[in-house]
């Protein structure tokens, strides 16, 4: 893959850090197609969900449940882990841990080097994409291959994910097709003389490309939706089939997995495998479910190897309030209703998270120090929809706003600084907010109608609260002598 967020073409165009949130936005919110695209995708998997989620009466006890699980596992994460190592080690694995993206694309291209291979198939994962593995692995000489058809899509267009569970959800099947003819025979098989935008063709030409290079890949790369610690057993989820192929035909199995994947028992993964599917697909389970422990002679790989990966959610962890984010189990449920990403679409985050989680969880794994990390916890209407669909729920109005305050705390507008820190002042001496009140209200007919500087922005959908003559305290001191 040779996109990046930043070197994308016309309204792909993407978040540089240097841009804020609305700046990255605002070529796609003028995309009336892009829009539609969008609008019709997530409506109708919202809906859907609605309806998957209307059939269980426990539902709300199982989003408690599900809750309860997760914030047990992050209070304990350290036991866990632990016992998930010692778990995957006696089957017959290999664990491996990275502090961050680059210790962990060096383990994994360290050990395909090893394996004497240049090719992998991968298995759909958002973790291999937060750390950017494709593109280390092409450095080294080593290709990646998508098998996942929306991950194809995207990876086959040079282009970058803008859903979480629905990566090419920006493309159309017209555009699709177009992809297709045009890039196949440069990554393998062609697609067949005289393709058209059918949904049938179009899978039945991506099939034909993927077969091939499942049957000769000896390494295959995963991530994993769950992993239980009592037995090390990892878990993948999943609709096409693709995985399985992944899990079982190469010979060497590396998962790349972030710490807060791991749940304790079988019993708690139970829960999982009930809210994930509804929430997600809208499915009452999930076609192909997938579960490994360690090897098995004769049986799927005989290597197999587990990159544990923090990259930030250790700091996230530490975040009384912001280690929520680490209970996703990255549904999107909460991308499909929320009217920001619904006109912005994917991109304008500037990472593989977008979304109301995006806008939590990427500001906690990489800082607010960039403009772009900086402006996510404002890319919301703070209306809660997303918070209302959550499995897990995560709070997330609550998280922004408390991101926001970190992001308000490190600086600002030096105009905004200043305001402030005279506000401060005045409020803090009655006898200067007498005089400021007073002074105030004789120069009121000066007042302007907009605020300058930073402000502006907030004038322009609202009028300023006109001030009074008289300031109340002397009103008050007036009339009650
Ligand atoms: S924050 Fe909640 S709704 Fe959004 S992707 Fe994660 S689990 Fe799903």
């Amino acid at each position: 893959m040779t996109g990046t967020f930043l070197g994308m073409p016309a309204f792909r165009q993407a978040a540089s850090p240097q841009a804020t949130f609305p700046q990255a936005a605002a070529a796609a919110v003028r995309d009336e197609r892009l829009r539609a695209n969008l609008r019709h995708a997530t409506h109708t998997i919202r809906d859907k969900r609605a309806r998957a989620v209307a059939e269980l009466d426990d539902w709300a006890e199982l989003r408690a449940a599900g809750k309860a699980i997760k914030d047990h596992t992050l209070r304990h994460l350290d036991r866990y882990l632990v016992q998930l190592e010692e778990a995957v080690t006696a089957a017959g694995g290999i664990v491996h841990w990275a502090a961050d993206a680059e210790e962990a694309n060096r383990i994994v291209a360290d050990l395909v080097r090893a394996t004497g291979e240049t090719e992998v198939v991968k298995v759909k994962s958002m973790a291999t994409q937060e750390i950017g593995l494709n593109e280390a692995l092409a450095a080294e000489g080593i290709t990646a291959y998508e098998t996942d058809l929306a991950e194809l899509i995207v990876q086959l267009g040079e282009d970058r994910p803008s859903h979480i569970l629905v990566p090419a959800i920006h493309r159309n099947r017209a555009e699709i097709r177009e992809i297709f003819a045009e890039r196949m025979a440069a990554w393998g098989r062609p697609a067949p003389e005289g393709l058209t935008d059918s949904p049938a063709e179009l899978a039945e030409a991506a099939r034909l490309h993927l077969r091939e290079k499942f049957l000769r890949a000896r390494v295959a790369v995963s991530g994993a939706n769950f992993m239980v610690a009592e037995t090390g057993t990892l878990v993948v989820v999943e609709s096409e089939g693709n995985g399985r192929m992944c899990l079982t035909l190469p010979r060497t199995l590396i998962s790349v997995v972030g710490i807060e994947k791991v749940v304790p028992t079988w019993q708690d993964l139970e829960v999982f495998l009930q809210l994930l599917p509804r929430s997600s697909t809208a499915e009452r389970m999930n076609p192909y479910t997938s579960l490994w422990t360690g090897t098995t002679e004769g049986d799927g790989p005989s290597a197999f190897h587990l990159v544990l990966l923090d990259n930030g959610r250790t700091a996230a962890l530490a975040d009384q309030v912001g280690r929520q984010a680490l209970r996703c189990i990255r549904c999107s449920a909460c991308l499909n209703v929320c009217p920001v990403y619904e006109r912005a679409g994917g991109h304008a985050y500037g990472s593989v998270y977008p979304g109301p989680i995006g806008a939590i969880l990427t500001p906690q794994l990489r800082g607010t120090t960039s403009p772009l990390d900086a402006s996510l916890p404002y890319a919301s209407s703070l209306c809660g929809a997303c918070y209302q669909v959550c499995p897990v729920a995560i709070d997330i109005p609550e998280v922004l706003v408390h991101l926001r305050e970190r992001v308000a705390e490190q600086g600002g507008h030096p105009l905004e600084r200043a305001a402030i820190a005279a506000a401060g002042y005045v409020l803090d001496h009655p006898a200067a907010l007498a005089a400021a009140e007073r002074l105030a209200g004789r120069t009121r007919a000066l007042h302007p109608r907009r605020l300058p500087g930073p402000g502006r922005a907030w004038t322009d959908t609202r009028d300023l609260p006109e001030l009074p003559a008289e300031p109340f305290r002397d009103w008050w001191r007036r009339n009650r002598s």
